[in-house]
């Protein structure tokens, strides 16, 4: 991807602070890139994303000082880096990658022990013979959790192929 001068900027911030391991995990760079691209191909019909590129360029300021980062400017950047992540994904319905297999597995377990369970009473009921609760428990939660990832992972999919991936 062809990067604009503004992306290049930001890159050269970072390579040219030293951060410690802590605070990268905290600043994480490769995300702030990513969100900034964002920006730039919606700041010309959102004029929130130009408010936030002002906060980004605020924010970033002293991370082209030669001293050490205060944590005032840290914390100046981490909640505009949140306000922006907010921002993404409720007004561009941007996602995180693997959101939805995560949000699929539980209620994927929930509908598999509840098909179980319903499937358990109504053999019991019509049968001499009971089946027994905790083998089949465990198997169902099993793959309704395999189910659940399955089918999150596949609308995940979409929203990469829709470009709607946040970082
Ligand atoms: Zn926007």
């Amino acid at each position: 991807m062809e990067s604009s001068d503004w992306i290049k900027e930001i890159v050269s911030v970072f390579s040219l602070k030293t951060l410690t391991p802590v605070q990268i995990r905290s600043v994480r760079p490769d995300r702030l890139v990513k969100m900034a691209r964002r920006i730039e191909s919606f700041e010309r019909s959102c004029p929130q994303c130009r408010d936030h590129k002002k906060e980004l360029n605020q924010t970033l300021v002293p991370f082209k000082e030669n001293s050490e980062l205060t944590d005032e400017a840290l914390h100046a950047y981490l909640n505009m880096f949140r306000n922006l992540l907010d921002h993404l994904k409720t007004e561009h319905k941007l996602v995180y990658p693997g959101h939805y297999a995560a949000l699929y597995t539980l209620p994927g377990m929930v509908l598999g022990a509840a098909f179980w369970l319903s499937l358990r009473w109504i053999y019991n009921e019509i049968s001499v013979i009971n089946l027994p609760l905790k083998m089949g428990l465990l198997v169902s939660l099993f793959i309704g959790l395999a189910i659940g990832r399955y089918l999150g992972h596949i609308k995940d999919k979409k929203y990469i192929q829709a470009d709607k991936k946040l970082y």
